[in-house]
């Protein structure tokens, strides 16, 4: 039985790439601080034979105590308010350090290791879309910086660990992403426009809503992560791109999620976060020949899910 390690198994993307692994028979080993994950992300699981969670940091070396495959590095926090607030320190201590510790471990212990690296590597794009040949341009000294230059760092980590030590690396270049298991005090577009839709709240539109963002619904994110962990060429590490093309205006999301949930919500607009990217769009052809992978899930029926799933957060959240 393939035994994969999951750091950030509790986080959005975590927790429900190790649902994905634990219904294809694996051995899930979940590691997270819940620094932003969730332990009821990870409820379901918790009575699966082959799951164990472990609340463990990892800016520290861990030991699984038993033989691993396969890493998938996710381990960080990933939204803007929670790396731009009280975390950014850690922010880049969990990149560097924690991408430095699951590197020796899977060195040790042979395995494949996959990191979740970011389209925030390309910074304010000049290229557009962004082709994993970008280099980007990036604000080193800006309040995203300890995220930016943290996951630049890892990518850097990475490829000099299969340059060096001769690891088996992965790395893939996750661009905005939204579904169910995601926070809804996270703080980012998706999840703040349809919780403050669903209760009748102003809809927050920073700046005047003109950036894009392309949006990826969680179950195609995933199924790209577990193609690219399978690809058996160890000439191929990537980076490689993974998110829906599909590209929106912030101001489109706000009136899709508004004629989606109705209500009577006011649109109001707020400050631009300093190194708010102006335009996101990933070039995914790479991708598509690599992994013979396309986004399947269009923005209308995800945030469907997505708005049905809040729905139920939210219930939750009131109930006395
Ligand atoms: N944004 C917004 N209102 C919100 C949250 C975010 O207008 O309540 C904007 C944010 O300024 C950015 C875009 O939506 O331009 C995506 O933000 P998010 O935090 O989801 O992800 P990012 O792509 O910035 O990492």
């Amino acid at each position: 039985m393939t035994t994969s390690l999951i750091t950030g198994g509790t986080g959005f993307l975590g927790s429900n790439l190790c649902a994905r692994l634990l219904r294809e028979g694996r051995r899930v080993i979940c590691l997270d601080n819940n620094y932003t994950g969730r332990m009821e992300n990870i409820a379901e699981l918790q009575g699966n034979a082959n799951f164990r969670f472990v609340k463990h940091d990892v800016c520290a070396p861990f030991d699984p105590g038993e033989q691993l495959d396969e890493i998938y590095n996710l381990a960080c926090p990933a939204s803007p308010p929670a790396y731009q607030g009280r975390h950014s320190i850690d922010t880049t201590r969990t990149c560097v350090l924690g991408a430095l510790h699951m590197l020796e471990l899977a060195k040790a212990h042979g395995a494949r290791i996959l990191q979740a690296s970011t389209s925030e590597v390309y910074g304010e794009p000049l290229e557009h879309p962004q082709k994993e040949t970008y280099r980007g341009n990036v604000n080193p000294v800006g309040i995203r910086s300890c995220y930016d230059e943290g996951k630049r760092c890892a990518e850097s980590l990475f490829f000099d660990y299969h340059r060096h030590e001769g690891v088996s690396i992965r790395v893939i270049r996750i661009f905005n992403t939204y579904g169910p298991k995601m926070d809804p005090k996270d703080g980012r577009v998706v999840s703040n426009f349809i919780c403050q839709a669903l209760r009748g709240e102003d809809i927050t539109i920073y700046g005047d809503g003109s950036q894009t963002r392309s949006f990826c619904y969680v179950d195609d994110l995933i199924e790209g992560m577990v193609r690219m962990m399978a690809v058996e060429d160890e000439t191929f590490t990537g980076p490689v791109n993974l998110g829906n093309p599909g590209e929106f205006t912030i101001r489109e999301l706000a009136d899709i999620v508004l004629s989606k949930v109705g209500g009577d919500s006011k649109l109001v607009h707020c400050e631009l976060p300093s190194d708010d990217p102006t335009q996101r769009r990933p070039d995914i052809s790479l991708a598509q020949r690599v992994l013979g992978w396309s986004p399947r899930v269009t923005l209308a029926q995800g945030l469907d899910t997505t708005i049905q799933y809040f729905q139920k957060q939210i219930t939750q959240i009131n109930r006395p």
